[in-house]
């Protein structure tokens, strides 16, 4: 049976899009090489800043979010160039993938899928490695084990280590629900897409720069046409983007940004993470592991380990058939192993409920044994200790 007509998203991408941001891309076409345009592109490179935690503008590319990935890769790393690509899951393998693509000198560091990087222990990797490292690469949520990586101290080990290696992080499922800091955290590129955590259709990414990177994007020499970020910046700093972009989506950034500055970003990253201490909550109550531990855990997508792969499908299923509610599988060796629901965007710790609820029932079922209440009570404490 069918509970409800109204679906609900909740993956670690795409997610939902408020109905402002569809509003603010239903607007007329205007040409790219208008004024009117102009204003637009100036206003969403500038918006941007406060969400990347930076004080340039920030790059707005009219591909997915792998394609700022490869943008990261082909504009800082020259062809000699020893790099680091940290893996600790789907999305640390795609950056080896690139990289190994392009680049031959691809030193690779693993993290068991499920658990955070070890910082002590990448700058041992790397000083045993007795080269001259040029680029450090991380996710900085590994979308696939739903892990956020600590970033910060990572980056401060880094400049202490050798303030010459670039640090470049791939932000694309946590920006706009974490406190980011690329002066501080010393982040020399950070990247994002669209479809996460800014809650806007999928088709654009971001690519926001220090001062150091900037310059590195000018002088590198691998090629590149398209993912050229000098290119991009030349035409930013004339509000203005090399190719046609997607201008619908553009809009769509201002609208975005707009509803951060009303919320208060301190607010939006404090909304993901009470939501996150209380799905983890309602999780364990309902007997369900999570994959990773409570100082890892990241504010976007959490992963849980139902009993056995009949289990994962019957939950799957059922909530998607029963109860119209969409969330993600395992990716990689993960599949069929664990579950993952998002919570990032445009959601409060209400939309959750109905999840909630319903593997309850789901789990009462299945289990033969009574889950009702257990989960939405502490569901609610979590949020009632909030207010
Ligand atoms: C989704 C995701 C990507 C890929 O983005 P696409 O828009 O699908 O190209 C890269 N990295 C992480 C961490 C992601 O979650």
């Amino acid at each position: 049976m069918l509970f409800t007509h109204h679906s609900s998203l909740l993956t670690p991408g795409p997610t939902p899009v408020p109905l402002s941001i569809q509003s603010a891309m239903n607007l007329p076409m205007v040409g790219h090489r208008s004024k009117d345009f102009e204003t637009i592109a100036k206003k969403a490179f500038s918006s941007l800043k406060p969400v990347f935690g930076t004080d340039n503008d920030v790059l707005i590319l009219s591909s997915s979010g792998t394609s700022a990935l490869e943008a990261s890769l082909l504009n800082i790393v020259n062809k000699d160039d020893h790099i680091v690509i940290i893996v600790s899951g789907a999305f640390g393998q795609r950056y080896q993938q690139i990289a190994e693509t392009y680049f031959s000198n691809v030193h690779i560091y693993n993290v068991e899928w499920g658990s955070a990087l070890h910082v002590k222990d990448i700058i041992d990797f790397i000083k045993g490695l007795e080269v001259s490292i040029t680029a450090v690469f991380t996710q900085y949520c590994e979308t696939s084990t739903a892990v956020l990586h600590p970033v910060s101290s990572l980056g401060q080990a880094l400049h202490e280590f050798d303030p010459s290696i670039y640090f470049v992080v791939d932000g694309v499922s946590c920006i706009g629900a974490v406190d980011v800091n690329m002066k501080q955290d010393h982040i020399d590129v950070l990247v994002s897409g669209s479809q996460k955590a800014l809650m806007l259709p999928p088709g654009i990414a971001f690519v926001a720069y220090s001062n150091r990177a900037l310059k590195r994007f000018k002088d590198v020499d691998t090629a590149r046409f398209y993912l050229d970020l000098d290119k991009h910046y030349q035409s930013l700093e004339k509000s203005s983007t090399p190719f046609t972009p997607n201008i619908t989506a553009f809009r769509g950034v201002i609208e975005y940004c707009r509803l951060v500055e009303d919320e208060g970003f301190k607010q939006v990253v404090e909304r993901h993470y009470k939501i996150r201490d209380a799905i983890r909550k309602a999780l364990k109550a309902l007997d369900l592991d999570l994959l990773v531990d409570d100082a890892n855990a990241s504010p976007t997508v959490t992963a849980f380990i139902p009993n056995d792969k009949e289990e994962v499908n019957e939950i799957k299923s059922r909530l998607k058939n029963d109860f119209n509610i969409t969330i993600a599988g395992g990716q990689g060796k993960l599949k069929g192993e664990i579950l993952r629901v998002g919570h990032m965007g445009f959601i409060s710790p209400f939309e959750l409920l109905p999840f909630v609820v319903s593997l309850e029932i789901i789990l009462t079922n299945y289990r033969k044994k009574s889950y009702i209440g257990a989960a939405t009570k502490v569901y609610s404490e979590v949020l009632m200790h909030e207010l």
